[in-house]
């Protein structure tokens, strides 16, 4: 698959994910208080992608170590762009292998896959997707806890 690229609504940052979402990728709907807040907004929109794949082609970001909270299995560091502001993407101790980007800078082009931490979601909201990929909390899997392990069984 063909690169793709993507940056901040300045311009300072600029990102490439080598080979590109994978044919099945499917993004992750992230209803968790941190993300809402840190994403300005209801929820956020994510995919899981290989850091070996994920390029910083230009600028740097400035990165949030979020505060450990409970059940949080190892530091959390968000990345977004000092200039304008535009949340880029996340990583966790607890997935080393792994890079959490923020789908709006590469234009949003994925479908929604699955919806986790639903709990914190209103009334009136309603999920994207089939009742099936819609999660009150984080899946636990093979140890890691990040998104892209959703995506990953929800691929297979
Ligand atoms: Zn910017
Ligand atoms: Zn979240």
């Amino acid at each position: 698959m063909a690169n793709i690229e993507g940056s901040c609504h300045c311009g300072t940052i600029k990102l490439r994910i080598l080979g590109g979402f994978g044919e099945n990728t499917r993004a992750i709907v992230c209803h968790c208080s941190v993300c809402a807040t840190l994403a300005g907004s209801l929820f956020a929109y994510v995919a899981q992608v290989s850091r070996v794949n994920f390029q910083v082609l230009q600028g740097t970001t400035k990165a949030y170590k979020q505060p450990k909270s409970e059940g949080m299995s190892g530091q959390i560091t968000r990345h977004f762009c000092g200039d304008c502001g535009t949340p880029l993407w996340a990583e966790s101790e607890a997935m080393p292998d792994g890079i959490s980007v923020k789908l709006a800078p590469f234009g949003n082009k994925l479908p929604p896959g699955a919806e986790i931490f639903w709990k914190n979601a209103h009334k009136w909201q309603k999920p994207m997707v089939v009742s099936e990929a819609v999660f009150d909390g984080m899946l636990i899997w093979e140890g890691g806890y990040q998104v892209g392990a959703v995506a990953t069984s929800l691929m297979d």
